[in-house]
């Protein structure tokens, strides 16, 4: 399968902060999850795709071209939703159309208007004066509107209610349906990627801690509750991360190497998050 983002061995070095050998990939057709807490190098990974950002090391191929020595083909396949917005806030939709249909070879005026009557966006109303949850349709409009294989979408569901959410989620689901669509998107609300993600990237202090199919994870792992001696009794490559408190211990381990009748519970990406940032290693 080729892959719409192939991340090698990028490095960004910033005073109290370093994104430290980050390589990851997304398959064609398949939507990556980037995870990880405030601050673990989610938007610098995302600014470093985009080139928004000049980086120390590694290699970034979209579609296998350079994201350097292609910028301007690979700008056109990627669909861009970011944190604050893609728009300065003095602008209307109108002339976000503008911009856009300068930017981009493919800009689709029909399509853009098409969205923007679907959100009951007003075309003629400064982006300063929208809600939250218009900017961000405003913005996803602009991203799915110059035929681009690829969306970046930098927490495009955060700060928005549940339902808003939920016809943000059934428009990348919308993008989906062609399978040579891909989706990189970050987020902290990990019920958005329990719905969508085929791939999870969990970044932690700036490195990667894994890559890997949604269902694996999910199948690998389990949350066994025993005793702290328990614990100590088990294999400890079964153990992934565990936390002891004055009633017990609780562990992320790998299913296939706990001792058979042990109580192993399901885990969910959220609580695999929380296991590998706050638990023992
Ligand atoms: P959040 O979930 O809070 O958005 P994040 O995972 O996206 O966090 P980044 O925005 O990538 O994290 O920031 C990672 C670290 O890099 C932070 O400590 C941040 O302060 C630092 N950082 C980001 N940009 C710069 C910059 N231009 N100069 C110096 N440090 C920076």
């Amino acid at each position: 399968m080729e892959n719409a983002l192939e991340i090698q061995g990028l490095s960004k070095k910033y005073a109290q902060f370093a994104l430290q050998d980050v390589s990851f990939a997304v398959p064609c057709g398949c939507v990556m999850g980037l995870i990880g807490e405030n601050g673990a190098g989610k938007t610098t990974t995302i600014k470093a795709i985009l080139n928004l950002l000049h980086r120390d090391a590694g290699e970034i191929h979209v579609f296998g071209m350079d994201t350097i020595a292609e910028e301007r083909a690979v700008k056109e396949q990627i669909g861009v939703v970011l944190e604050d917005g893609n728009f300065p806030q003095f602008f209307t939709a109108a002339q976000a159309d503008g911009f856009m249909s300068r930017a981009y070879k493919n800009w689709d005026k029909d399509a853009f208007y098409r969205y923007l009557s679907r959100f009951g966006i007003e075309t003629n109303k400064k982006i300063k004066d929208y809600s939250k949850g218009m900017r961000m349709k405003l913005s996803i409009a602009a991203a799915l509107s110059h035929h681009a294989r690829l969306l970046i979408l930098d927490e495009p569901t955060s700060g928005l209610d549940p339902v808003v959410r939920d016809e943000v989620l059934d428009l990348f689901w919308e993008f989906l349906q062609d399978d040579d669509h891909s989706v990189l998107m970050s987020t902290h609300i990990t019920s958005d990627l329990d719905k969508i993600a085929d791939y999870i990237t969990f970044i932690h202090e700036g490195r990667v801690l894994f890559s890997e199919p949604r269902d694996e994870l999910l199948e690998t792992y389990g949350v066994l509750k025993c005793t702290s001696a328990q614990l100590d009794a088990l294999d400890p490559k079964a153990v992934r991360a565990s936390r002891r408190g004055a009633f017990g211990a609780e562990a992320l381990v790998r299913r296939g190497m706990v001792p058979q009748g042990w109580p192993v519970e399901s885990v969910n990406i959220e609580q695999i998050m929380l296991f590998c940032t706050k638990g023992e290693n």
